[in-house]
């Protein structure tokens, strides 16, 4: 007997509402917003069905292999990115450090974009390494670097695009291409576009990896993170993997990024009118040197980035302060964020409050100045996470410090 008011939902649903629908059928109580199941076990009826369930991976047994308030987060996410399944782990870190226990091991080579998060390097070349598995760096930009850099022993292609801070795009499609040539597989790291912009799977991506601590969230509450691919992939790959080495996502930070997800397609849409808005103003500022941003038409892979983007830039911008030394461009990037009076002084993004960083001295502080000019992050460079606060007091909180540079 079930007294649940569940009707599954009709086929061909579209994202938004996928976004706000996906989710486990909902307990005997009929709850209309998904339940948070705070329990790590589930009492079985009797020994033969605790056998059972034991056997197989899809019941609830233990919250370390799955959890229904995870396991909705899971099945929305999958539905968004168009793939057939997904996983959710801790943070988008644990995801990268899954995917890579999940498909390499000593021997293997991985070829990745020097352009992504620092962390993901790291995880490659120094924890990755440390295990015999070699990693090749190469242009974000430049396919032929990608295709001579492939090995007989190369498994692993890895893309994150746009990137931070400089929003370079990379062709997902070209990329899918090149790493099924060499019987490898591409995995993209999604955090900035979100499937509400870009659904890498549909562009040829094997595997489609989140921090979902960014705009999935979307409020800067929670960290967690998730793998989107096949259930060849997911259920008998990464699951098994996840079940024993344990990077599991908490059901209340699983919870927080499932209502999150509602609405992250109007988020998404609004953070990126606002960050065009405020790449506009920033464009015609005479303290501005140079504006990095995909929807701008001065941006070298424009018309990739609004193809593969759904005609839309995110939220992340950055832009360079004209100064004559890396000294004197550091001094006039200070000055503005220490003029900010709304904006916050961060190094983090995907938050509806505008977040203001310098790259060189945080994410990118520990490069070497030649690795820091080499990576295109100099002195003067500053990234904006554009949130949504009203436009104009973003642009006026940035013009409190623009507009006193040479009056200091
Ligand atoms: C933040 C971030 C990560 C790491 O995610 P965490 O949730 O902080 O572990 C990976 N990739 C990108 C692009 C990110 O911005």
């Amino acid at each position: 007997m079930s007294d649940s008011p569940h009707r599954p939902l009709p086929a061909g649903l579209r994202p938004e509402t996928l976004a706000v629908r996906a989710a486990l059928p909902p307990s005997q109580h009929g709850e209309n917003s998904e339940g948070l199941f705070l329990t790590t076990a589930y009492i079985q009826p009797d020994a033969e069905t605790s056998a059972q369930k034991f056997s197989n991976s899809e019941d609830f047994t233990y919250s370390r292999t799955s959890n229904p308030t995870v396991r909705s987060l899971e099945a929305r996410l999958a539905a968004l990115e168009g793939t057939e399944a997904a996983i959710a782990t801790s943070t988008g870190m644990s995801a990268i450090l899954l995917l890579a226990m999940g498909t390499l091991k000593a021997g293997d080579h991985v070829v990745c974009s020097r352009s992504v998060f620092g962390s993901t390097i790291n995880l490659f070349a120094k924890e990755f390494g440390k295990f015999g598995v070699e990693t090749s760096f190469v242009s974000q930009t430049d396919l032929a670097e990608w295709q001579a850099a492939v090995r007989p022993t190369t498994r692993l292609f890895f893309a994150e695009t746009p990137t931070n801070p400089l929003t370079e795009v990379c062709d997902i499609r070209a990329l899918a291409d090149l790493a099924h040539a060499a019987g490898a597989l591409l995995a993209v790291d999604n955090t900035y576009s979100t499937p509400a912009l870009q659904c890498p799977a549909a562009l040829g991506a094997d595997v489609v990896m989140h921090s979902a601590t960014k705009y999935m969230d979307g409020q800067g509450r929670v960290m967690a993170g998730a793998l989107c691919g096949s259930n060849a992939l997911i259920r008998d790959v990464f699951g098994p993997t996840l079940r024993t080495v344990g990077m599991t996502l908490s059901p209340f930070n699983a919870w927080v990024v499932l209502k999150g997800l509602e609405t992250l397609s109007l988020r998404m849409k609004a953070h990126s009118q606002q960050a065009l808005a405020v790449a506009r103003w920033l464009e015609t500022r005479p303290e501005v040197a140079r504006v990095y941003y995909p929807s701008l038409p001065s941006h070298p892979q424009h018309e990739l980035a609004m193809r593969q983007q759904s005609g839309q830039g995110g939220a992340v911008l950055s832009f360079d302060v004209r100064a004559e030394t890396p000294d004197a461009a550091r001094a006039a990037a200070f000055h503005v964020i220490n003029s900010t009076r709304v904006l916050s002084i961060a190094t983090n993004l995907g938050d509806t409050k505008s977040i203001i960083t310098h790259p060189a001295t945080t994410s990118h502080g520990r490069l070497t100045e030649a690795q820091r000019q080499a990576a295109g992050v100099g002195q003067g460079l500053i990234r904006l996470s554009v949130g949504l606060e009203h436009v104009d007091d973003i642009c006026d909180d940035l013009d409190r410090g623009l507009s006193t540079l040479h009056t200091r």
